[in-house]
Parts: C-alpha cells; sequence; structure tokens
C-alpha cells in the first residue's frame, strides 16, 4: 500500500506534511504506528504529529505536573477497577446509572508515583491552552493545502485554521459524514465515511464538491 508521505514525495518532493488532531483517545498515534511499522519506518519521523488537546491515558500530577502514560488495559489504581463496569441506565443521557455509582474516597484515588499528588486525564479541558501551539501555528501559518477530517469544527482554535489557511491564500478541503459550520467555504468537500473519502480523495479520486 502506498502510504500518504509517499505520494506527497512524488507529487511535491519539497512539500512538507503535518498532522494535527483534536483526539485524544490515541487511535490517530496507533493507526500511524501500525502503518510505520508496515513500512519498517518510525511514525514520527514520517511526519510532524500532534496531539493538541493531549491525550486520555496520560495522567497529569496536580502538584508536580509530571506526566504518565497508562496502558488501556490496566486500572489507574484498585478503586477505578471497580469503575470498569459502570451501572447502565439506558434512559440517562450518558447511559450510565448515576444512583448507582458510588463515590470513590479521596484517599483511594489515583496518585503521583514520584510525589503522591492526586492524578488528573492528560487531556486539554475547556478554558486550558491546547498543547504544541507554536508548532501548530508555524505549520498552519506555512500551509498552502489544508485536509480537514472529520470533525464538526465548533471548537477553536483548530476551528480557525482552515479559515487561516484560506485567508492566505491556500486551499481547504473538507472531508466528513455530513455538513458543518462553514464547510461551504472549502475549496473541496468529501461527504461520507472518511475511511472511504480521505483515500479515494488521496489515491486518485477526482470527486470534488458540488451543489453547495
Ligand atoms: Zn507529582
Amino acid at each position: 500500500m502506498i502510504s500518504f508521505p509517499d505520494i506527497l514525495k512524488s507529487i511535491a518532493p519539497e512539500a512538507t506534511f503535518t498532522f494535527v488532531t483534536q483526539n485524544v483517545d490515541g487511535l490517530s498515534t496507533r493507526a500511524l504506528q501500525e502503518v510505520a511499522a508496515r513500512e519498517g519506518a518510525d511514525h514520527r519521523q514520517a511526519a510532524p504529529y500532534y496531539e493538541m488537546h493531549g491525550r486520555v491515558l496520560d495522567t497529569i500530577c496536580t502538584a508536580c505536573e509530571r506526566r504518565a502514560h497508562h496502558s488501556a488495559n490496566e486500572p489507574l489504581c484498585p478503586a477505578l477497577a471497580a469503575a470498569g463496569a459502570l451501572p447502565t441506565d439506558p434512559t440517562s443521557p450518558s447511559g450510565v446509572d448515576t444512583d448507582e455509582v458510588r463515590d470513590i474516597p479521596l484517599a483511594q484515588l489515583p496518585r503521583c508515583a514520584a510525589c503522591g499528588g492526586l492524578l488528573r486525564p492528560g487531556v486539554v479541558w475547556f478554558g486550558e491552552q491546547p498543547l504544541h501551539m507554536d508548532e501548530i501555528d508555524e505549520a498552519v501559518a506555512a500551509a498552502d493545502l489544508c485536509l480537514v477530517v472529520g470533525t464538526s469544527s465548533t471548537v477553536y482554535p483548530a476551528a480557525g485554521y482552515a479559515y487561516e489557511v484560506a485567508d492566505h491564500g491556500g486551499k481547504v478541503a473538507v472531508f466528513n459524514l455530513e455538513r458543518t459550520e462553514g464547510d461551504d467555504e472549502a475549496d473541496f468537500l468529501f461527504l461520507g465515511p472518511c475511511e472511504q473519502t480521505l483515500p479515494e480523495a488521496l489515491f486518485g479520486s477526482t470527486e470534488v464538491k458540488s451543489d453547495l
């Protein structure tokens, strides 16, 4: 299978590619690692890669700010092992029966291995500064093509990147399941499952937006 960096190299040898994701689940990283492994490469050497909203499997110490990575297969602490099987309630918006969720005593919450401080998820919460902003801003300022993939484009600053690229004369291509905010201003719009539309577009399809 030909990878996107290979295609890019063949049509624009001097071009660079930067991957920016708002996802915090690490799935993009795993996909890149699997593709790189097939090619015998390190995905981090293939393209700059930024998880701007952090990683849900990381923890940050609320006292010393130490960041640590954890496995999805192991609970952070014994008390949270029980929370892995949350009581369900199909009528609840979250799907969880909150009446049945037990309180976990403070002393049993996950603690920092270095200083004993309380741990929090390693994701960017609303009101906090996203990660890698300098590197991302630099890439956006230099980009002459922005591929927007699988996002409602409502959370800033990421939602503004396409406008910024368009403002300095770049092209914007949007790939989404359905219409989203501002996609009528894109140069190209591909509607449908991104796992189909993205490879079709990158591997030779000439489909472009119509009837907007
Ligand atoms: Zn700590």
